[in-house]
């Protein structure tokens, strides 16, 4: 029996060919070939005004808080059910994360619970699209729009995936994508920013490039390069750019053998929800989604971590998911409840994820009966 892992990373065969070329091109810093060809798919695909690939997600948030120019003290509204990188990058600049409730079907940004938790402090809404499933945007936007206030999306898991037919990531004001071996798209580490204000375009090259203009330099735009602005180094090499490229060239077809692997799953559980044993996602009507992950909701945290060790026993690797930030020691300390977070709280013990990664095909029954097994039997705790 294998061992099936929660993740392995999907490789195209065209990455080290890429690498190769980046090589004989001669040039391997930021922006050159791969980095042109990587940023013009991402605005082909998105739509969105300029997209530029940085290192990570967690950079491209970073460029955004810059590029809105938090001041210490102004607040940014968001879940509490997410990663890390979602506050962090605002916590940086000295804004208070202001954690809102998520909506117990998409386990997304609760946005008729925003409102309430906007003060004259509030600057942004950084809705975080879990799973690839579309926040509310409509909603959102028109909030921001009434009070004033950008959207920054955190689409690090919205790759290919839509709202209402408009791609994640290119809705808000600004979106951040991310590239991570974890995710869809992969190239290690990365991500890009999508600048979807044509306003904004210009200050985030330069955020990008340390502070400089060198990117109007480099269209002759001026005839020297110098620090205009602060800014720090958010650009990848081109080495991952050209591992991205093989990615992004197959996108259509990673896309669609995950979103098969997720129906899969999809049907195969349907009896047990009918049961009442568990709760599948749900995808709102409106929602493309890419299939990022196939999560359960099971009974109580005993029941998941009963779960957890009896796939385990089958050498099937599933995993919960995040800590809430409202609990962990720093957003304690920096954070703000804008509401009593039940939802959130509740969730985050129950849910679990399942393997999903190209390849699993051939061992995706085995983990189908074994979730079958392990749930319909009387020996989890519930
Ligand atoms: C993965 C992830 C990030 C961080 O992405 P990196 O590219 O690793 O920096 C941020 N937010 C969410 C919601 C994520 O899933």
């Amino acid at each position: 029996m294998s061992l099936v892992p929660f993740n392995k990373p999907y490789l195209t065969g065209k990455e080290l060919h890429n690498i190769a070329a980046a090589h004989g091109h001669g040039q391997l810093a930021g922006d050159g070939q791969f980095t042109r060809s990587c940023n013009l798919w991402l605005e082909q695909r998105t739509g969105s005004h300029k997209a530029l690939l940085t290192h990570s997600c967690t950079a491209a948030l970073e460029m955004a808080a810059i590029l809105v120019d938090l001041q210490p003290g102004d607040e940014v509204i968001m879940p509490s059910y997410t990663f890390v990188s979602t506050a962090n990058a605002f916590a940086l600049r000295g804004a208070v994360p202001v954690f809102v409730d998520i909506r117990p079907d998409t386990l997304n940004l609760d946005e008729r619970k925003i409102e309430a938790a906007i003060t004259p402090r509030t600057r942004a809404i950084a809705p975080v699209h879990y799973a690839g499933v579309g926040c509310d945007m409509d909603a959102i936007m028109a909030i921001a729009e009434r009070h004033g206030l950008l959207v920054i999306e955190d689409a690090a898991q919205g790759i290919m995936a839509t709202h209402r037919d408009r791609p994640l990531g290119a809705i808000g004001h600004l979106g951040a994508f991310s590239f991570h071996e974890t995710k869809n798209i992969i190239s290690g580490e990365g991500g890009a920013l999508l600048i979807n204000d044509p306003a904004l375009v210009e200050r985030a090259e330069i955020i990008r490039e340390k502070g400089t203009n060198r990117s109007q330099f480099f269209r002759g735009q001026v005839d020297k390069y110098t620090w205009v602005d602060i800014g720090s180094s958010y650009l990848p090499g081109e080495i991952i750019a050209a591992f991205l490229w093989a990615q992004m060239e197959e996108a259509d077809a990673i896309t669609d053998r995950r979103r098969s692997i997720w129906e899969r799953y999809h049907v195969a559980f349907e009896t047990l929800e009918r049961a009442g044993r568990l709760r599948r996602p749900v995808i709102p009507e409106h929602c493309g989604h890419n299939a990022h992950l196939y999560y359960l909701l099971l009974r109580d945290l005993d029941d998941r971590t009963a779960f957890i060790q009896a796939m385990k026993a089958e050498d099937i690797g599933c995993v919960f998911h995040y800590v809430p930030l409202h609990c962990a020691p720093q957003g304690k300390k920096i954070g703000r409840m804008a509401d009593d977070l039940a939802v959130t709280i509740d969730l985050s013990d129950r849910l679990v994820r399942l393997p999903l990664w190209l390849g699993l095909e051939e061992e995706q029954e085995r983990v189908i009966e074994t979730v079958q097994r392990v749930l319909s039997g009387g020996r989890l705790a519930c």
